[in-house]
């Protein structure tokens, strides 16, 4: 069986590429064979067609547009695809030249994944898009990430513990690994979080050839002006920038020098704590209700990505925060400035990502565009904020806005206002930049008149008045007449002027020398025009990548200003107030808000927020708040609203409260009992036990400590032992800040035990039997828990709540009275039910029996309720 050379040359390229679909370039369309044809014509939805036969059997095949392919390329990166784009390298007329069987000569140019886009429609322009490679070398691990579509790279060395708390900061879009024990690692966290996982082979991350790549990269001879890395730094970065090589096909990005990152100046915060503060993403998966959508008022892409990695990773650097805050103060006070700097921030377009598209050749003159545009708003934002005291973090901005003069009127003078998308189209250069292009495009665009100037002079010169000068593809521009007055033309001396070219049924065509000229001149003044603007663009292109690393400061100064002004907004906006933050152990928040649940609250119209005082001021030991109350009063609201607080305030925000002062925190932890987490599908009591767990054996005297209802995934005995025992450890070796929400009243007790447990609860009031919610948090423990309350305000039937309530009754009474023995014969059964049956004379029945065992003091608001509907069915 013979193979065409065309499909011989698909084979051999996608044997290359075996794990990626393989786009290959026929003409206007990629089009897609075999397995590859199925799977992506299944996913686009597009038709599955065939061609030609592969030992004996159809080739499947289906095909996308080039110009439409980026919107397919998107579903398929979505989908989980690989995709290797292969092009064609050379023109069908090149490949016939080598000989008249030649195939086009094609290759992959690229590999498209999630990690390695760069195309604005491919990306979210508020949201960083991580390629991260995670390195084990021997007792050696390291993270590092690059943004290819923005050139940032930064790098860290990390234990394997802590692997998944920084997955879940850094939220890869693509995580790379060598095959092996780092494979093992990655897997299920990457299956977890729903990453990306693609395996390299171990060369990729051999640390000495790394080294050589970050040399040569950087073009340094050694890597000592970045600082001092481990060898698991070194071999993450190295495979990094081999991934890139092998997906970029050697064209590789405009990445900054490595940033060196420690873990010890951020607020460690674990996965689990992220999901359920929803500080970037709510539980839901989305934006929408998660923190960031709250406080997120920036106006460029850049400040959106900036606020998001603040808000991911809150310093706990004093300094850093320090001089966060003086600055948001400035922006604060000086409202007028800061919106000024708002308008202008509001035209700069996406200087990062503009500049790591020219740099990767996927640019286009609009990228040019961006730069100037983003230059010459610059300008006007250095000059809003000049001839003042500013301070140190805005001055740093402003300074490293400045110093593109040159660059900025290369570009203002050579670029139209709006260039077109493509520059192979051209006319994006101005005219009066290039005397040579403008005279190019004179002649090409004056041919028409050059033209009818010349026909107007022929009818003259022939005497001719109906002669015309057409065009077409075949013999150009010529000069046409009927037959009748051809003979004129044909004529001598008429003849020497004029060539003839071809006769028709009815017409003559003919020439001139001085028409082909022109024609020749026309023709080739559009595309010496072309080729005049290609060389600029290249020359523009190479002036701002010059300038490379001042821009991508640049671009960071802006973000940077943008971030500030939008928080001050925030500020302003909604009353928010300076944190004061130091090295104590305070934390003292009052009158503090949920920015989240405040806002939800207000689109609602309905309830206003209430506002909630925290004091967790520790000394030496713990500070616990330990918080009762009835479900639905608020417990998780003002727990998460503390964790908020602290957060916002270390990221250097301010915060939704009427004042807060915060010791610094090192560690944040957030868990959930089990039940509310259900959607993850996991042995949820194990889930919970096994985070409880990381708590318990991380958190420090710095840590902020969230716990909410823990222990209530298994039965009331266990759960209540597991509450207390983790209490107390919390309290006797944890030593940390925490705020402690429980069902289990017994826990109440603990208060006058340990010397930094207080007791409080969310206030609710009874007004003709119904429970109302006031959302206040106070001093004390909650008198009792209104579970029968709150049922009768889901809505359970009237007899049923009215029964609940005569058993809650008696068995409060039976524990008031010193046992926990509940005496039946006081309690008729089932009153509100029919009549019941006559009692067989001798023992007691199932439902006395089960009444009989029940320990009211054990029970929470649900276990009573759901003894009520066992108690019933036994009856
Ligand atoms: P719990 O944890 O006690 O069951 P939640 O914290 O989930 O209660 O709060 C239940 C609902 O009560 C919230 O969805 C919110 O609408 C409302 N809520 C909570 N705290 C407040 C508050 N401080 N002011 C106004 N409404 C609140």
């Amino acid at each position: 069986m013979t193979v065409t050379p065309m499909m011989a040359q698909y084979l051999e390229i996608k044997a290359a590429h075996p794990d990626a679909l393989l786009f290959y370039r026929m003409g206007d369309f990629y089009e897609m064979f075999f397995e590859d044809a199925v799977n992506a014509a299944e996913a686009l939805d597009i038709a599955l067609t065939k061609r030609g036969k592969h030992n004996g059997d159809d080739i499947p095949m289906c095909g996308v547009p080039v110009h439409a392919a980026e919107g397919y390329l998107l579903t398929l990166i979505r989908k989980g695809f690989r995709v290797a784009v292969g092009e064609q390298l050379e023109s069908p007329a090149e490949a016939k030249k080598r000989g008249s069987k030649s195939v086009v000569k094609r290759d992959v140019v690229r590999l498209v994944t999630p990690g390695t886009l760069t195309e604005d429609s491919l990306l979210e322009a508020r949201r960083h898009n991580f390629l991260v490679s995670y390195s084990e070398l021997r007792d050696e691990a390291a993270l590092a990430w690059a943004d290819i579509s923005t050139g940032a790279f930064h790098v860290m060395p990390v234990a394997r513990v802590r692997l998944s708390p920084e997955l879940a900061r850094l939220a890869p879009s693509e995580l790379i690994v060598a095959d092996g024990p780092a494979y093992d690692a990655a897997r299920p966290l990457a299956d977890e979080y729903k990453i990306p996982l693609t395996p390299l082979g171990k060369a990729s991350f051999d640390s000495t050839a790394a080294e050589k790549r970050i040399c040569t990269l950087f073009n340094v001879s050694a890597l000592d002006g970045f600082g001092t890395f481990t060898r698991a730094e070194v071999s993450a970065m190295g495979a990094l920038i081999d991934y890139l090589e092998i997906t970029q096909k050697g064209k590789l990005p405009l990445l900054q020098p490595p940033q060196q990152e420690a873990q010890d100046r951020v607020v460690q915060i674990d996965a689990a704590t992220r999901r359920n503060l929803e500080l970037t993403r709510s539980l839901s998966g989305g934006r929408a209700g998660s923190l960031l959508s709250v406080v997120d008022r920036t106006v460029t892409p850049g400040g959106a990505r900036l606020l998001e990695q603040r808000l991911s990773s809150p310093s706990r650097n004093l300094d850093t925060i320090h001089q966060r805050l003086a600055a948001l103060d400035f922006a604060v006070e000086n409202t007028r400035t800061a919106e000024d700097l708002r308008a202008a921030l509001r035209k700069t377009p996406d200087l990062d990502r503009a500049l790591s598209r020219l740099a990767l050749e996927r640019g286009g003159p609009r990228d040019l565009a961006a730069i100037r545009n983003g230059l010459s708003q610059a300008e006007v934002i250095a000059e809003l904020c000049g001839g003042r005291e500013l301070p140190a973090l805005m001055a740093n901005a402003i300074a490293d806005l400045q110093g593109f003069d040159d660059l900025l009127s290369l570009l203002d003078a050579a670029l139209v206002a709006e260039p077109p998308l493509l520059a192979r189209d051209g006319g994006f250069i101005a005219s009066g930049y290039d005397p040579e292009l403008d005279e190019a495009r004179t002649l090409r665009d004056e041919g028409r008149s050059v033209i009818a100037a010349m026909q107007k002079k022929y009818a003259e010169h022939t005497g001719v008045s109906s002669l015309k000068i057409k065009h077409n593809n075949v013999l150009g521009y010529f000069i046409e007449t009927t037959a009748t007055h051809a003979d004129k033309m044909m004529s001598p001396p008429l003849n020497e002027t004029y060539i003839h070219r071809q006769t028709t049924a009815n017409q003559v065509r003919f020439t001139t020398v001085e028409l082909s000229e022109i024609e020749t001149r026309i023709l080739n003044a559009g595309n010496r025009a072309l080729e005049i603007e290609k060389q600029l663009y290249a020359r523009l292109s190479g002036a701002i990548l010059d300038a490379a690393a001042r821009l991508n400061t640049a671009a960071r100064g802006l973000a940077e200003l943008d971030l500030l002004t939008a928080l001050a907004d925030l500020a302003r906006g909604e009353n928010w107030t300076r944190p004061k933050v130091d090295n104590s152990r305070a934390f003292h928040v009052q009158g503090g808000r949920h920015p989240v649940v405040e806002q939800a609250l207000r689109q609602q119209g309905g309830e206003t927020f209430v506002a909630n005082d925290c004091d967790l001021t520790a000394q030496d030991g713990a500070a616990v708040w330990l918080l009762t109350g009835p479900n639905m009063a608020g417990k998780s609201t003002f727990l998460r609203q503390n964790a908020l607080i602290a957060l916002l305030a270390q990221m250097g925000s301010y915060v939704p409260a009427e004042s807060a002062h915060i010791g610094v925190v090192s560690q944040l932890f957030s868990r959930v009992g089990a039940s509310d987490d259900l959607a993850r599908g996991r042995s949820t009591f194990m889930v919970e036990m096994v985070e409880t767990a990381a708590i318990l054996n991380q958190a420090d005297d710095r840590a902020l400590v969230i716990l909410d209802e823990i222990g209530r995934g298994t039965a009331t005995y266990d759960g209540l032992s597991i509450a207390w025992a983790t209490l107390e450890h919390l309290h006797e070796v944890n030593r940390s800040r925490a705020l402690f929400a429980t069902h289990y009243h017994e826990l109440t007790q603990l208060a006058s035990k340990l010397e930094g447990v207080d007791n409080a609860t969310v206030a609710v009031k009874e007004w003709e039997g119904e429970v109302i919610f006031l959302h206040e948090v106070r001093k004390g423990a909650a008198d009792r828990s209104y579970g029968v309350q709150v049922a009768q305000l889901a809505g359970l039937p009237a007899s049923v709540v009215a029964r609940a309530r005569d058993v809650l009754d008696m068995l409060e009474q039976g524990s008031r009275e010193g046992g926990s023995k509940i005496q039946i014969d006081d309690l008729p059964l089932f009153a509100a039910a029919p009549p019941p049956q006559p009692k067989a004379a001798a023992g007691p029945s199932p439902a006395e029996e089960m009444l009989a065992n029940i320990h009211p003091d054990d029970l929470s608001p649900r276990e009573a309720l759901e003894m009520l509907y066992k108690l019933k069915e036994a009856a």
